[in-house]
């Protein structure tokens, strides 16, 4: 049983070994690749932090620079009052202070009015009122006297785009006497913004804590001093503690970008720096692609070779099992053989062959034991005249049936039957006294006269045996044939002569 299973369950081990080593390397390759594209995005994350630190010291810097001016306007203001000597040399003032800080656009003084007091532009538009902007509003509305950055606007002296930065200045009373204004170049911070190599589709913004945009890389008119604070930048800001990091689908464009943004320092401002997650990823891409390229390789390899490597096993295997099946086909034909050549074709006894081998087998037994061995030799009466009168084929059927009322009353495992010679038989019955012999001779004698065979030529009008009988405990020295097989064809030949159809012996000489 174990023999028929064992190259199954190999070829089975070795289909699973392979699946499992296959499987193993996709496994593999798929865990090292995700660990990579964390690492890349982990890198990348640090970079676009050190991004928004840089663009917020920046911002701190510009505003804190701006402030000290407009500190300083606030200062003479309040101090020297804004008589026309006072508005001349404030406008000098104003006009240096532009040349020295390229980033701003210009400087403004502007009355609780909002009529134009002086500014730093070569010759001021008096006639011009600035009431109407929101910065102005939120200064008249507010004691507050530290600076203010307001939503960016299209500059009506410039043209240009700015972040106004404000501060209100009053009365000796205490009660608002005007705002003074720096307007903060916004072509100042996106120069800042696109000096940076974060891909062609990074991105860079400054943006107000209430949610307005200030400034963006890219550019776009469209976007500035809208509200950016439904968005999921600004939602990380609110909720974080003025820094952190995120991957997001972007408000404004739609492009899917790993943030970072940082608080500017003691203003109500944040920045944020971002990459967009293809072009971060893109070359991690290339590699992954490559990798599993080589895995598919080598799976495929190793698949082939694991798929030839069980067919042979297979073919092994078969081939085991019909040599088995060859085999047991030719030990039953073996067999076979062996049973034919002991065995007479015709009547289906032991051939002579056989006998003369038991015989001396037997023989040698009893000497040894010193047991009784008897034969009982048997002759078809009158059975020359049977073929005549019948026919060969009928005296053929005639044996056959002879052979079958014998053999059926041979019962014992050592008894043994055979085809003596032509029409002859013998019963070779080993530990068997004469008497018994002769009892089973007489039985012989009956069952074939019972088979009630027409003979014709037969006295007796059926077919009838006639037997010899003879039994001895034979000596070492004696010969089978002669002390045996001799005095049994004696006896057969007495009982043909006193008148067939009868069982005649040989006294046992025992
Ligand atoms: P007896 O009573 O004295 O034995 O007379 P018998 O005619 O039987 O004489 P014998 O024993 O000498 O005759 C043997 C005959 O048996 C000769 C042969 O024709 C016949 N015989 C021998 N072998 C076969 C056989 O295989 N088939 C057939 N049909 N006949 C056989
Ligand atoms: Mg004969
Ligand atoms: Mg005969």
């Amino acid at each position: 049983m174990n023999i028929r299973y064992q190259p199954v369950r190999v070829s089975t081990m070795a289909f699973g070994f392979v699946c499992v080593v296959c499987l193993l390397l996709v496994i593999m390759d798929v865990a090292l690749s995700w660990n990579a594209r964390d690492q890349q995005l982990k890198e990348m994350r640090e970079e676009t932090t050190n991004l928004a630190h840089a663009a917020a010291h920046h911002a701190q810097s510009t505003f804190k620079v701006t402030d000290t001016v407009l500190f300083g306007m606030v200062e003479r203001l309040e101090f020297d009052g804004t008589g026309i000597l006072q508005m001349q040399r404030l406008h000098r003032f104003l006009q240096q202070q532009l040349l020295e800080q390229p980033h701003l656009a210009g400087l403004f003084v502007y009355d609780e009015q909002g009529n134009w007091l002086t500014s730093s532009q070569a010759q001021v538009s008096y006639n011009l009122n600035n009431s109407d902007r929101d910065y102005f509003a939120w200064h008249r509305t507010h004691t507050d006297r530290g600076p203010h950055i307001g939503k960016p606007v299209i500059s009506r002296s410039t043209g240009l785009w700015i972040i106004p930065v404000t501060r209100r200045f009053n009365h000796d009373d205490g009660s608002f006497a005007g705002v003074v204004l720096a307007s903060v170049r916004l072509d100042y911070f996106s120069a800042f913004y696109n000096s940076f190599d974060i891909g062609t589709a990074g991105a860079m913004s400054m943006v107000l804590d209430n949610g307005t945009l200030l400034v963006r890389r890219p550019f776009n008119p469209a976007n500035i001093g809208s509200d950016m604070s439904r968005s999921l930048v600004y939602q990380g800001y609110r909720h974080s503690d003025g820094s952190g990091s995120l991957v997001v689908k972007s408000f404004y464009d739609g492009v899917t970008r790993l943030n970072s943004f940082q608080q500017v320092e003691g203003w109500p401002v944040f920045v944020a720096a971002a990459f967009s997650r293809d072009e971060i990823l893109a070359e991690w891409w290339r590699r992954t692609l490559f990798h599993s390229l080589g895995i598919l390789l080598l799976v495929s390899i190793l698949g082939l070779a694991g798929t030839h490597l069980v067919q042979q096993i297979n073919l092994r295997a078969r081939a085991q099992q019909d040599l088995m099946k060859a085999h047991r086909a030719l030990e039953s034909i073996n067999a076979t053989l062996q049973k034919m050549a002991a065995q007479d074709g015709l009547t289906g006894l032991a051939n002579r062959r056989q006998f003369e081998a038991r015989l001396a087998e037997e023989f040698a037994r009893a000497a040894r034991e010193q047991t009784s061995l008897a034969l009982i030799m048997i002759d078809v009466d009158f059975f020359k005249r049977y073929n005549d009168l019948y026919g060969h084929p009928a005296g053929d059927d005639c044996l056959r049936a002879i052979s079958h009322a014998i053999d059926d009353l041979v019962h014992r495992p050592g008894d043994l039957a055979a085809r003596y010679g032509g029409e002859e038989m013998a019963v070779l019955l080993p530990n068997t006294d004469l008497t018994g012999a002769r009892v089973l001779a007489e039985k012989f004698c009956a069952a074939v006269r019972a088979l009630e065979m027409v003979h014709a030529g037969n006295p007796a009008s059926f077919v009838t045996i006639s037997a010899g009988v003879h039994a001895l405990t034979p000596r070492p020295e004696q010969e089978a044939a002669a002390a045996l097989v001799q005095p049994a064809d004696q006896a057969l030949y007495h009982a043909k002569e006193s008148g067939r159809n009868r069982v005649e012996s040989t006294p046992a000489n025992t």
